[in-house]
């Protein structure tokens, strides 16, 4: 396929919000591409020439992308940052002074792909040159359209609103005829969170393909989730007679992939770690005994000393890119290992926990002091869960996770499999939110300062992959706070309501749904403005009193959010709790 060919796609979604022509139109695009390039087109419509996952970035700033386009099409770089200024989109710029030149022969997308690629991996001495001179040629070597929708991928401003669930949809749809496939192709998905691997996986070898894809050290497994129950009785009754209960560590989680002396670590949204965790990669050098392995466990900082957990605020600071030796010394980390997922060569996702956990004990150093097992008690009774939760709460710990003993590992979903027993249930909302920032208003008064004056946020309906309002929040941030959303949603701000948001509220400016805020409020209500779960007679759900309580944009893409499906469950969990 010719890049003049994508590009036209390209401008038919960004020129759409509604989420069924989205699908339409990239099941057209995925019908007339050769298959060996559905995988590269995957990559390219997010923007990336790798799997999200894959710290491999174009590493060009737009003074460097200016001097590109530049040289490419005669211009100063001045003239070029003049008109992206006049234009507001440094495509919108790039496109116009490619009009008027004559372009060499035409790139395919493969060609495009391969070049971009290119740019993204030059290193070492005279980098910013080999950038800049390959990234001209290629303008030169697209239509006006394509170097429209090139420059933007370096900056990360490629705004064709598609999600990953849309690209599932129209996946299946352009190959199966209709939308039935995407669970299957979520199956591979959650295995590998590569979108184009599955996608060529697809095209290539059908759904037999799909169904034997398996964990593949190196790529990152979108993690199994709990759900959450208003009490211990109710848990038991999920659970069954007997069941295995784990402290629940209030730090964050980590996948550690192990492929004899090669150690890749990744956060709870999938990203790459390994550089910020140094002590971390020492420990499982010494202390994990096999082959290769893929173990999931909770990081949180602790005294060995005086074997005290330290408050999330402590271990959260391990969190940077920079000065990581010297915060490893600091604040040493210790991995709480509590699931097995690969062993030498094997995906053992479909053993039962019980057999995973005799495994993850086989693999551990007894006496290590970075990688430890996270205790396990295998539990009966009501008063039993009751005595442990009191037990670990008194240590600092957040509280329990009950898991299923004959339950398989279950990437990417969240089930009654595993339990979360958390402090904050005691209250009347029996869980924070995790909302996505949806828009902003701008300060008035005192605020003015800070640039924002409230914003709107949402929750996630992942059925429809769309973020709708669930909230507005001004009196819950502090000055700090309002600060920081200010400089967040600078970079965020878009023109028009993006694609994927479905709000009837609208705020000073909208900006792209990216950032995760964790809210905790007071009741969840049935409210006529909000979307999110808006039944038939045009009710949806409402936060009551909404206060910050941290930004998570460390561990969780907007994705990740609180979806509208558990908003529905609290929402009837909290009645059960008050009928009490
Ligand atoms: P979620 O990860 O479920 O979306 P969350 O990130 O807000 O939600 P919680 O709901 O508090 O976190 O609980 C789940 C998290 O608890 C896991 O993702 C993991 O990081 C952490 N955790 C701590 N201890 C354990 C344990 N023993 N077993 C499993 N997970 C644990």
């Amino acid at each position: 396929m010719k890049f003049s060919t994508l590009a036209e796609y390209f401008e038919k979604l960004e020129g759409t919000s509604k989420r069924l022509e989205l699908i339409d139109i990239l099941s057209d695009l995925f019908k007339k591409a050769e298959t060996s390039e559905i995988g590269k087109i995957c990559y390219l419509i997010q923007g990336r020439v790798a799997p999200f996952y894959e710290p491999t970035e174009i590493g060009m700033a737009e003074n460097m992308v200016a001097v590109a386009i530049g040289r490419a099409f005669n211009k100063s770089k001045e003239e070029v940052i003049k008109l992206y200024l006049k234009k507001g989109n440094i495509g919108l710029a790039a496109e116009e002074l490619a009009s008027k030149y004559k372009h060499k022969g035409e790139l395919s997308v493969t060609g495009v792909f391969e070049e971009l690629l290119k740019i993204a991996k030059f290193e070492g001495v005279g980098t910013v040159e080999k950038k800049v001179s390959t990234l001209s040629d290629l303008l030169k070597k697209v239509n006006p359209k394509g170097a429209k929708h090139i420059v933007n991928i370096p900056l990360d401003t490629l705004r064709l609103g598609v999600g990953d669930p849309t690209i599932l949809d129209a996946l299946s749809l352009a190959k199966h005829g209709d939308k039935s496939l995407r669970p299957t192709l979520e199956g591979g998905y959650n295995k590998t969170s590569d979108l184009g691997l599955v996608a060529e996986t697809f095209f290539k070898k059908g759904t037999t393909g799909i169904k034997s894809i398996e964990l593949i050290v190196g790529k990152p497994v979108r993690p199994a989730l709990a759900e959450r129950l208003p009490s211990a009785d109710e848990a038991i009754k999920r659970l069954g007679k007997e069941f295995a209960a784990e402290p629940k560590f209030d730090g964050f989680r980590v996948a550690v992939h192990k492929n004899k002396d090669k150690i890749s670590l990744f956060s709870r949204n999938l990203e790459n770690t390994t550089h910020a965790f140094p002590d971390l990669v020492g420990g499982v050098e010494k202390e994990v005994k096999a082959e290769s392995a893929i173990l999931e466990g909770e990081a949180i900082a602790y005294n060995p000393q005086t074997q005290e957990f330290l408050p999330f605020q402590e271990t959260t600071k391990r969190r940077r890119k920079y000065k990581v030796e010297e915060m490893a010394k600091k604040l040493p980390l210790v991995l709480f290992a509590f699931d097995l997922l690969y062993l030498n060569g094997r995906d053992i996702t479909q053993k039962p926990y019980k057999g995973r956990r005799k495994l993850l004990e086989s693999i551990i150093a007894k006496d290590g002091l970075v990688i430890k097992l996270s205790e396990e008690r295998i539990l009966h009774k009501t008063s039993e869960i009751t005595d442990f939760f009191n037990e670990v709460v008194s240590e600092g710990l957040e509280g329990l996770m009950l898991k299923k003993l004959d339950s398989p590992y279950i990437a990417g979903g969240r089930g009654f499999h595993w339990v979360k027993f958390k402090r904050s249930q005691a209250g009347a909302l029996v869980d924070t939110v995790d909302c996505v920032l949806l828009g902003v208003y701008a300060g008035k008064g005192k605020r003015t300062e800070f640039g924002v004056g409230g914003v709107l946020v949402g929750v996630y309906d992942d059925k429809k992959d769309e973020f709708v309002s669930i909230t507005r929040l001004g009196t819950g941030l502090t000055d700090d706070e309002f600060r920081r959303v200010h400089e967040i949603s600078k970079k965020l701000k878009v023109e028009r309501k993006p694609a994927r948001v479905n709000s009837d509220i609208k705020p000073s400016f909208w900006v792209e749904p990216k950032i995760v805020l964790e809210i905790a409020s007071d009741e969840i209500t049935r409210s006529p403005i909000h979307t999110a779960g808006r039944d038939k007679d045009g009710s949806g759900y409402a936060l009551r009193f909404p206060r910050l309580v941290k930004f998570r944009e460390a561990d969780k893409r907007a994705e990740d959010a609180t979806t509208v499906e558990e908003i529905k469950k609290l929402y009837s969990q909290q009645f059960n709790h008050r009928k009490k």
